[in-house]
């Protein structure tokens, strides 16, 4: 069989496992209980250089292809069992970096895309509100011009990153501009005015800071507009095409041990005198979890090769973030059923994935709100012969000619 990664991509794949190993897993149980995110660990990924493979070298980063990256992702989502940390990468990386080297002015990318990719600041894309979650343009959060710039009134809601996030890019509507209002704008959070709530005492995705910004008289200078008056909806977009493959990444990541496990348990397990592997309802859900792994990594393989090629691949991501989206639950449904008991314990991972496979369902959109995009792209393909959505700016991951990948010293890490 074909392998999926070649030499490179598998070097780099195993380096940030171990890395996960190291540094993110033997505590993400205690971040889970005690609902707490650690600064330091997102220094030390930064230091890594996990953040920015993909980035170009100009703002830090190492200006590798989609796959490398996508390797370096799947591996660390293999090591560190501890979706707080994937929601929080994703959030900034899949969102932030990405509206920000698609959409951001040259002065914006500088003055923060280095710090974000080093992990010294922890970014946040703030979107929904309490009313309004799928139906993004329903959102209330409103920007009034003035002479100096922008000022910013309203909430938002659910964010994650939001208790502990430096820098946030979030979209308001500009008023008196007419339908197209919607505009993005980045700023840091300690700008006057905002306010962040403590982290969120949630069901899952308890590693993650989740919480609400409050938005009163904050003034933001014309600097701070990400594109142009109008142009948020393109912004926040592009961001979901990719924020859609990390999940799948992410997932993928965490699905394939889950089912190694399950292989594992399946031949040590002994029940009516020989392995509970030997049954064929134990195996069938082994397979299943082992072809689910297998069709996703296709999938996401395909829309990362569209996104090097700068073309619209949204069908594609809603069908990634579905698939891995229904795929994670039932794995850690049948991980949780194969193991018995000692799956059901709270010392073992299958039931903090479990909760934490819940959050996604919601986290960059619904699986209700995927099958609609998919739907009408299909319209649109039907009746025009093309996607209706024009003038994304596509364009920044196009394959990059750097190919080799450089380890971070230990003097870097440390
Ligand atoms: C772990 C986590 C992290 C998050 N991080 C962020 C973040 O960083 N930034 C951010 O802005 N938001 C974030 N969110 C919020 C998330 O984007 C919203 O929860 C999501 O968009 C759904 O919105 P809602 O919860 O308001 O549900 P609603 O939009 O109110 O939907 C409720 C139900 O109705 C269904 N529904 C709605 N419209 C339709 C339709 N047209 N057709 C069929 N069914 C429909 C939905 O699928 C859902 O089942 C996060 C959420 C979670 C759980």
């Amino acid at each position: 069989m074909k392998p999926v990664w070649n030499e490179q991509q598998l070097e780099i794949r195993d380096y940030y496992e171990q890395v996960a190993l190291q540094r993110v897993r033997p505590s993400a149980a205690e971040r889970d209980q005690n609902l707490s995110f650690d600064r330091q660990i997102w220094r030390d990924l930064g230091a890594s250089g996990l953040f920015g493979l993909h980035m170009p070298e100009e703002f830090g980063g190492q200006g590798l292809g989609l796959r490398e990256f996508a390797a370096a992702l799947e591996g660390f989502a293999r090591g560190c069992q501890d979706m707080g940390v994937l929601v929080s990468f994703v959030a900034q990386v899949g969102l932030v970096q990405a509206g920000l080297l698609s959409y951001g002015s040259e002065q914006q990318k500088q003055r923060w895309l280095p710090g974000l990719i080093r992990g010294e600041l922890l970014g946040s894309f703030a979107i929904t509100e309490q009313g309004c979650g799928s139906d993004v343009r329903a959102m209330k959060l409103a920007a009034h011009q003035e002479l100096d710039g922008f000022r910013l009134n309203g909430q938002k809601w659910n964010i994650t990153n939001a208790p502990e996030a430096d820098v946030v890019m979030t979209f308001a509507h500009v008023q008196d501009v007419g339908e197209r209002s919607v505009s993005c704008f980045i700023t840091a959070t300690d700008v006057a005015g905002l306010e962040r709530s403590e982290p969120f005492e949630l069901l899952g995705n308890r590693g993650t800071p989740i919480g609400a910004f409050d938005f009163n008289d904050v003034l933001l200078p014309p600097s701070a507009l990400v594109g142009e008056v109008g142009q948020g909806l393109d912004v926040l977009y592009f961001a979901f095409l990719v924020e859609r493959v990390l999940t799948g990444l992410v997932i993928t990541g965490c699905m394939e041990p889950l089912m190694e496990d399950c292989l594992q348990y399946s031949q040590e397990r002994q029940a009516f005198g020989r392995p509970i592997g030997d049954n064929q309802y134990i195996q069938g859900q082994i397979v299943e979890m082992y072809c689910q792994v297998e069709v996703l990594r296709s999938v996401l393989l395909r829309a990362m090769d569209s996104m090097e090629q700068g073309e619209d691949c949204s069908s594609l991501a809603s069908l990634v973030k579905m698939l891995a989206t229904e795929n994670l639950h039932q794995a850690c449904i049948n991980a949780i059923r194969i193991h018995g008991n000692s799956g059901y314990r709270r010392d073992q991972y299958f039931e903090r994935l479990l909760r934490d496979s819940i959050g996604v369902f919601f986290a960059g959109g619904t699986i209700e709100i995927h099958r609609h995009v998919i739907w009408n792209n299909l319209i649109s393909e039907l009746n025009q012969g093309k996607r209706s959505r024009q003038g994304l700016n596509l364009g920044v991951y196009q394959k990059a000619d750097v190919t080799a990948f450089t380890q971070p010293t230990e003097e870097a890490l440390a």
